[in-house]
């Protein structure tokens, strides 16, 4: 099993942590020829879209990423990485990879409560920790992505086939269900 990190900029370094001690293989791919290698499941992580939009545009990679994942190859993005698949974001006229039926808006839980933490379920999994950094929100999902994860009725995550969403930072904290949960729902029945 080969896990590849998107590791323009952001958090990806964590991901990896989380997926080696899993047992993966990790891969970085940091520029466009390291996606001609062979990997099973691809990471976009945390950390600022508007920088990874611009980086995945100068160095050739949005293309082949983008059809990569239009042809169903798994991919769990977290927090920048659900803005990077978004099909529209509002208050935003950019779309960057535009492959997840989902409109997200960027900052939405606005300054004062620009990170925070909680417990909560995710895909029934009970008391998963999630940790929010000025994070984004799922405001619509369409038709065939599904709802994981909601807070205080704002959608977290979500699942459209080999896309799994979050707008929390699972990879930040000692517990890693929700990886496991991407490796055997989604990956290993790829
Ligand atoms: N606010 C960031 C953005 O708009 C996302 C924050 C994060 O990834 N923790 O890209």
């Amino acid at each position: 099993m080969k896990v590849a990190l998107l590791a323009l900029q952001g958090d990806f370094a964590e991901h990896e942590a989380v997926f080696r001690a899993l047992g993966a293989e990790t891969l970085q791919l940091r520029q466009k020829k390291d996606l001609e290698q062979q990997f099973d499941a691809l990471i976009l992580p945390g950390g600022e879209s508007t920088v990874q939009g611009k980086l995945l545009r100068e160095l050739e990679m949005f293309d082949p990423l983008k059809e990569m994942i239009g042809q169903g190859k798994p991919v769990l993005a977290t927090c920048a990485g659900v803005i990077l698949l978004a099909r529209q974001l509002l208050d935003d006229p950019t779309v960057h990879l535009g492959t997840l039926n989902a409109v997200v808006r960027r900052n939405a839980y606005g300054r004062q409560l620009g990170s925070f933490f909680i417990r909560g379920s995710f895909a029934g999994i009970k008391d998963v920790p999630m940790s929010f950094i000025r994070a984004p929100q799922i405001e619509f999902c369409g038709s065939g992505c599904e709802v994981l994860a909601e807070h205080e009725g704002r959608i977290t995550a979500v699942r459209q086939g080999n896309q799994l969403a979050m707008t929390f930072h699972p990879e930040l904290c000692d517990d890693y269900r929700v990886a496991q949960y991407f490796l055997s729902e989604i990956v290993g029945k790829n």
